[in-house]
């Protein structure tokens, strides 16, 4: 989708601090980060939110990538947050799908 940001990053069009690539998944570092480590999961595919999620196979593949840029990231073992926001009352600003792997130190709170 032309006007959605997470879509022109994965085009290329809008650059990004990218930390893990494969097929169907591009994970790159938060802009406005909440801890030391604070990467953005999505996949390459637009889906608006995680209520339209129809296939199963996709949440494995969003979980797989995200523990792909933890251990990149190091903090595998040392432990992370995994978040979704959902639609306005959750939090959720970027319609297109996407999980935040958050970690590495203090985590303010306040912005999760
Ligand atoms: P949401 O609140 O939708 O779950 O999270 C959207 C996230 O995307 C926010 O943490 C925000 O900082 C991040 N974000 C928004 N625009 C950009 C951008 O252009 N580049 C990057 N790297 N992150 C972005
Ligand atoms: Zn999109």
């Amino acid at each position: 989708m032309s006007n959605c940001i997470f879509c022109r990053i994965i085009a290329g069009e809008i650059p990004c601090s990218k930390v893990y690539e494969d097929d169907l998944f591009l994970a790159f570092d938060d802009i406005n980060p909440v801890a030391p480590v604070h990467v953005v999961v999505v996949p390459k595919k637009h889906i608006p939110t995680l209520m339209d999620v129809a296939d199963d196979g996709l949440m494995q593949g969003l979980t797989d990538a995200l523990r792909a840029t933890a251990r990149i990231k190091g903090i595998d073992n040392r432990g992370f947050k995994m978040v979704i926001n959902c639609n306005k009352e959750g939090g959720q600003v970027i319609y297109h799908l996407h999980a935040h792997l958050i970690g590495g130190g203090t985590i303010d709170k306040n912005k999760i």
